[in-house]
């Protein structure tokens, strides 16, 4: 992947396909058109999740919103290996500094669980989501990933969307990530879960412990912040099951 600097891409949810014009929002009009200074018959590189990433023509762009031009195709789906992160919310900014790092690591699917500590029990998702998208537009994924409805932790272990549950826990004693997953087979869909500030509740980590779908692993000897946690976790997964 050749990095250019230039490059300015862009998620739209539209339909790509070739010379088929396509909306584009204001914001994105007052992006390209007052931040970044694109003119008419510059170019945009635009995806969707479903249709790869487009070379597109700037036709218009205005105060209203903007259209372009898909010319070529410059890059083919490529679909991300299913990878849920489950997390706690925590404040805000080490959230949202979590989302971004989880989609630049390539999670498909993030959910917040709502556990007995948890103390941030507001979230604006609508911005997660804009975080997500450019997230991804930034380091040039395909795709964007699904932020989940919040759900409670009794309901995530009931309806545990995932077959094998990665649970860090920083209680001493838990074998390493890295070992627990080389010995692991890639088969099924895989999910990591990480705690909030106060960590999880006796009852919460007794669940846990005690669910056959769950396995249990060590970040290392720290206790990492939540959003720390998230990285190393995503870091050690894609390096040993993940795509890295
Ligand atoms: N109970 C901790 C705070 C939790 S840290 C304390 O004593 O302060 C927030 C979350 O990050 C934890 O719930 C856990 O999921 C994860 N985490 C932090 N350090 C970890 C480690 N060394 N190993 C595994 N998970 C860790």
């Amino acid at each position: 992947m050749s990095f250019d600097p230039n490059k300015i891409r862009l998620h739209i949810a539209n339909d790509l396909q070739e010379r088929v014009v396509v909306p584009l929002t204001r914001e994105q009009a007052h992006y390209l058109g007052n931040v970044m200074r694109r003119k008419e018959s510059e170019s945009v590189w635009l995806f969707n999740g479903r249709n790869g990433e487009w070379r597109c023509e700037l036709l218009a762009v205005g105060r209203k919103g903007g259209e372009a031009l898909p010319v070529e195709q410059s890059a083919s789906q490529v679909d991300t290996p299913p990878l849920t992160l489950f997390f706690a919310p925590v404040k805000r900014t080490p959230m949202e500094f979590l989302v971004q790092k989880a989609v630049e690591l390539g999670v498909t699917h993030l959910q917040p669980v709502l556990t007995e500590r948890t103390t941030n029990r507001r979230m604006k998702e609508e911005r997660l989501v804009s975080i997500a998208i450019e997230a991804a537009e930034q380091s040039e994924r395909l795709d964007v990933p699904v932020l989940l409805p919040t759900i409670s932790f009794p309901e995530l272990l009931h309806d545990l969307p995932v077959d094998h549950l990665l649970f860090c826990d920083e209680d001493d004693g838990m074998n390493a990530m890295a070992d627990v997953l080389s010995c692991q087979d890639e088969g099924g869909s895989w999910g990591i879960i990480i705690g909030p500030e106060g960590g999880f509740s006796g009852a919460e980590r007794h669940a846990l412990q005690s669910d056959e779908r769950v396995i249990g692993v060590g970040l290392g000897p720290r206790i990492l912040r939540a959003e720390t946690a998230a990285i190393a976790a995503l870091t050690i997964f894609q390096s040993t099951l993940g795509d890295f």
